[in-house]
């Protein structure tokens, strides 16, 4: 035997096809003619690696040279012509340029068997949901693999046959005659799409797909703290691809519906809350609902908050409740509740209170009171009120 085709390929014997063709393109780029530079070897070298690689990426040649035979010469033929055709184990441009490039593996049929695609799903739910957290059903319709074929798209077991207008490659060969010779290049073959197999008998089921559109349920556990526009991913609970290939991922996206009462700003809570002239002036400690109200399971003394008002409470006054906001997402405790006071004048009094109110203006020399122009003091009142009656 006058080449040992494996050592020039640099593989071990029982190297697989896939390592075969590896190595031959990393061979291939290192001594082609227009990369080696002035080697005055490297055609011969180049010659002897695409003779390596037609014999060991044949099954027939190879078991001919396994057993000691010389596949190449053994007809008497005319020797080894690199440039022949590729199914003879010719050199094909595209390849050299792919592994130049890192494009390799673009090359061959490509596989029936892909990921599913990622789902993104809308999802509403309620302020006390985003909250404190909910487990929520949800009907996906989506993909789910083929229970008739296993995901093979195939019918009672069969397998696909090999295409016959690429011979299992995928790919067809374009050759344009130009003054420079003859340039080849491949284009996905539209016989078998690229897949290099036919299936001839296809699951009546789905179609050759190896996948059914269905509808699936899904549970989506809401954390504690999640806000509007958050998405929470469901690892591999998406589309099953074609050919029974892995799920993709599922996104859910939150929409938080407005609360009457409540406004969500970040961790916290606000609320506006409207008293009596007299109880802002006098200071007062009142029992308001809480968000947790929403949820009959919750127990009693969670459905209410204590907010004290300290005694000459101003209009727009903002009192925070510490710990009674929103669960944080990241992180543990709970932001504050805010809660905007709304003094409310009284519209309608009756005669003695008219005389009571007017007594009080001359005892607090209010009956010709000073003018204050301007807004001091009551900064970021009218915006947060807005924003809290929303
Ligand atoms: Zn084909
Ligand atoms: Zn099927």
């Amino acid at each position: 035997m006058a080449t040992d085709y494996y050592a020039v390929l640099g593989v071990p014997r029982d190297a697989s096809e896939e390592a075969i063709k590896r190595a031959y393109r990393k061979k291939a780029m290192q001594v082609h003619p227009d990369v080696a530079g002035d080697d005055p070897q490297a055609e011969e070298k180049f010659k002897t690696v695409q003779e390596a690689y037609a014999v060991l990426s044949d099954p027939q040649k190879k078991a001919v040279y396994d057993r000691g035979g010389d596949p190449l010469h053994s007809s008497g033929g005319g020797g080894f012509d690199p440039f022949a055709g590729f199914q003879a184990g010719g050199f094909d441009l595209s390849d050299l340029m792919g592994a130049m490039f890192g494009a390799a593996g673009q090359h061959g049929p490509r596989t029936r068997v892909r990921r599913g695609k990622d789902q993104l799903v809308r999802m509403r739910i309620s302020l006390l949901e985003a909250a404190f957290g909910a487990s929520k059903q949800l009907t996906l319709d989506t993909h789910t693999v083929c229970e008739a074929c296993g995901g093979s798209g195939t019918a009672d077991g069969s397998t696909p046959t090999t295409c016959p207008s690429c011979q299992g490659r995928g790919e067809t060969f374009i050759v344009q005659r130009s003054f420079l010779g003859d340039i080849r290049s491949t284009q996905t073959c539209a016989r078998c799409a690229g897949f290099g197999t036919i299936i001839t008998n296809p699951c009546a089921q789905c179609s050759g797909e190896g996948r059914i559109r269905t509808k699936r349920n899904v549970t989506v556990q809401i954390p504690a703290g999640v806000a509007d526009r958050n998405r929470i991913q469901l690892p591999s609970q998406g589309e099953v691809g074609p050919g029974g290939g892995s799920a993709g991922d599922l996104f859910v996206e939150i929409t938080v519906s407005p609360h009457e009462v409540f406004k969500r700003d970040g961790d916290n809570l606000e609320m506006v809350l409207r008293l009596p002239m007299t109880a802002a002036a006098l200071g007062t400690t009142i029992q308001v609902r809480s968000l947790e109200a929403d949820n009959p399971d919750y127990p009693a003394d969670q459905a209410e908050v204590a907010v004290t008002v300290p005694a000459g409470t101003q209009s727009g006054a903002r009192i925070a409740v510490k710990g009674r906001g929103v669960p944080r997402l990241r992180g543990s405790g709970r932001g504050e509740l805010g809660v905007t006071v709304l003094v409310q004048t009284p519209s309608k009094v009756n005669e003695e209170q008219r005389i009571l109110l007017q007594q009080l203006a001359e005892l607090r020399d209010e009956v010709s009171p000073e003018i204050v122009v301007g807004d001091a003091g009551t900064k970021g009142f009218f915006s947060r009120l807005k924003d809290s009656l929303g």
